[in-house]
């Protein structure tokens, strides 16, 4: 008998998997290889603003406590690097949102994330000054999924297949899958129209998309935010991203989402690009804008970690810290993220 089977294995599944292996459960993880999952399409970036909004992320100071630890040491097991600590630079192209920027820092909800302002000697970015995100960064998603995905084979906890809630059966307090039985069964499956343990879930799914560009004479080592943000890739490779889009769920790039990408470049940059890739992908967001995360009333054993909305890399660690306390009954589940809000 094993601790736990996780079903899906993108931001969600891997945080999972991570703390509860921390603590040394017995894990299997099952995932089917989809190329273009939210998690494979994401662009990682952390950042404990809401920058549009000029507000902080709810949890962002217990959230970015626990980032870095968490990834470094995913990192370590899995022997691979994909956390870049180099913060976002935020596009002040005039007086107006210097001064802004300048009267946040003062504001002791946000100065521990107002980093200073500079004005960058690159003739390539239009704005004459940035503001630096403190303690913002980014996480290569795609190397950490698989990265994470070869530990967990080396270890015999991954397990590649779809898997059909049909064949779990259960067997008093416990689940059966294919000959083997689980404690828990916990589902990291990301956005489902209809979820098979929880049925109808208070999804307000969001399409995203994203451009990848080459920019030959383009040369920046920082992530650059305005309308969109450009990250660096390496080279002169650079993402640009995100739309967002509540009307199309349909999984396709758009020539509507191309322009407002491009659009938003040309403000950000004077540089030529051509593009290499354009993809797109669904948020798991939800109505109140806050994860879903718990046990079902109905089926014993059985528990969700989903709804990570458009900040799945700042959230996940600390709130699978959270769930792997709740699991070991050490602590109870956050309410303003328990699931049982929608379902009580
Ligand atoms: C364009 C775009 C840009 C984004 N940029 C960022 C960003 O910069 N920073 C950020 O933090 N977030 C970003 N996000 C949001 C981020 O992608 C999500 O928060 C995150 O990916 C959600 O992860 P998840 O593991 O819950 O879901 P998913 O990534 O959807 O993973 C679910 C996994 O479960 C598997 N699965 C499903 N059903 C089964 C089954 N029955 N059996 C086995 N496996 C199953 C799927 O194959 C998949 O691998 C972005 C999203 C988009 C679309």
């Amino acid at each position: 008998m094993k601790d736990a089977l996780i079903i899906g294995q993108g931001i969600a599944g891997t945080l999972v998997s991570f703390e509860l292996l921390q603590r040394n459960w017995s894990i299997d993880v099952a995932d089917h290889i989809e190329p273009l999952t939210a998690s494979k399409i994401a662009s990682g970036l952390y950042n404990p603003l809401v920058l549009k909004r000029r507000r902080v992320v709810w949890k962002a100071h217990e959230m970015i406590n626990v980032v870095e630890k968490s990834y470094r040491t995913i990192e370590k097991l899995s022997g691979e690097n994909f956390l870049h600590t180099t913060p976002v630079w935020e596009s002040l192209p005039d007086p107006g949102t210097e001064n802004d920027w300048m009267s946040l820092s003062d504001n002791p909800h946000f100065e521990d994330f107002i980093g200073v302002i500079l004005s960058p000697s690159n003739d390539a970015i239009k704005a004459h000054k940035v503001g630096e995100v403190a303690k913002s960064g980014k996480v290569d998603v795609t190397t950490m999924i698989s990265a994470w995905s070869n530990y967990l084979y080396s270890i015999q906890s991954k397990i590649d297949v779809r898997i059909d809630p049909e064949d779990l059966v259960q067997r008093g307090n416990h689940w059966e899958y294919k000959n083997q039985l689980y404690k828990n069964v916990i589902w990291c499956n990301g956005f489902a129209e209809e979820h098979p343990h929880f049925g109808q879930l208070p999804f307000s799914p969001t399409k995203g998309e994203v451009l990848i560009v080459n920019a030959p004479t383009l040369t920046l080592d920082h992530i650059l935010h305005g309308n969109v943000f450009i990250m660096p890739l390496g080279g002169h490779t650079y993402k640009v991203g995100a739309t967002y889009s509540w009307k199309d769920l349909t999984p396709t790039p758009t020539l509507e989402g191309k322009e407002t990408l491009l659009e938003g470049w040309n403000k950000l940059v004077n540089a030529e690009c051509e593009i290499i890739v354009h993809q797109a992908g669904i948020r798991p967001n939800v109505k109140d804008r806050k994860p879903l995360i718990g046990s079902s009333h109905i089926h014993d054993g059985v528990h969700l970690f989903n709804g990570l909305g458009s900040r799945g890399i700042l959230m996940a660690p600390w709130l699978a810290q959270n769930f792997a306390d709740y699991l070991e009954g050490k602590a109870e589940l956050y309410p303003e993220v328990n699931v049982n809000r929608f379902t009580a």
